[in-house]
């Protein structure tokens, strides 16, 4: 039976760098149920991964560290990235989302299914809010509050970040805590934009099955996302603000 939680993960001193927090980030077991769950999954396995050796372990973020977009996930999923050790690497969440990126100009490459398959992204990093797969795709408030400052050091060694595109209400709630608190709360939508902190909170669905199998959301409704993120970045970089394309309750 899992005990109790251990101390927060961040330690006093931020990391230097992001192979420091990546070494961190990896060797965390702040979490009893979650590492109990996660290093059950990866040694039960799935049957069609019967031959892979399975990460088991909290899973990093990935990409170009000179990104100014930032992709801020749930979680990792059981036998995708808790498998492969890659976030969104290895299940149908990560073939939809990095097909999109293919497609939007940041991956080189439309598939992603394992560590060493060459994917490479432009102008992109992608993390998740909680870095251990959960149980059900569902961490607790308090797994979700041990794990944020892994993202907030993540943001603070990533210097050009300027949009934040949030699969889901659960990344949209981490985003704001992240660099909030914000009051009132804005609300999820897909397509809502909010600037907080000199930077744009981009709400996108999430890429998950329930979504992309349903309807709820489609290929064209990704793509303007990510679009949308990188016509943000080149203007803010720039200077001139980007109008706002969000639909109701966007552009808070
Ligand atoms: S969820 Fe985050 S804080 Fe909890 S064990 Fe995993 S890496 Fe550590």
């Amino acid at each position: 039976m899992a005990g109790a939680p251990a101390d927060p993960p961040a330690a006093p001193a931020p990391a230097a760098s992001l192979a420091e927090l990546e070494a961190r980030i990896v060797a965390c077991r702040a979490c009893p149920r979650l590492v109990a769950w996660r290093e059950e999954v990866a040694r039960v396995k799935r049957a069609a991964f019967a031959d892979w050796t399975y990460w088991g372990r909290p899973v990093p973020g990935f990409g170009d560290p000179q990104a100014r977009v930032l992709v801020l996930g749930l979680a990792p999923a059981a036998h995708g990235a808790n498998r492969t050790g890659r976030v969104f690497t290895g299940d149908r969440s990560g073939d939809w989302l990095y097909a999109s990126l293919h497609r939007t100009g940041f991956a080189n490459q439309p598939t992603s299914v394992s560590v060493d398959d060459g994917l490479r992204l432009r102008d992109m990093w992608i993390a998740a809010a909680v870095r251990c797969a959960p149980p059900a795709n569902k961490p607790t408030p308090d797994e979700r509050d041990r794990c944020l400052p892994f993202a907030r050091e993540e943001l603070a060694l990533l210097p050009n970040v300027r949009v934040i595109v949030c699969l889901g209400a659960f990344a949209w709630d981490a985003a704001l805590r992240i660099l909030g608190p914000v009051r009132p709360k804005p609300r999820f939508a897909h397509g809502a934009e909010v600037e907080v902190a000199g930077r744009t909170l981009l709400g996108c669905y999430h890429v998950s099955q329930q979504n992309t199998f349903t309807g709820v959301l489609t290929e064209e409704m990704t793509d303007a996302v990510f679009a949308r993120a990188r016509a943000i970045a080149r203007r803010s970089a720039s200077g001139r603000p980007a109008p706002c394309a969000a639909g109701p309750g966007g552009c808070a």
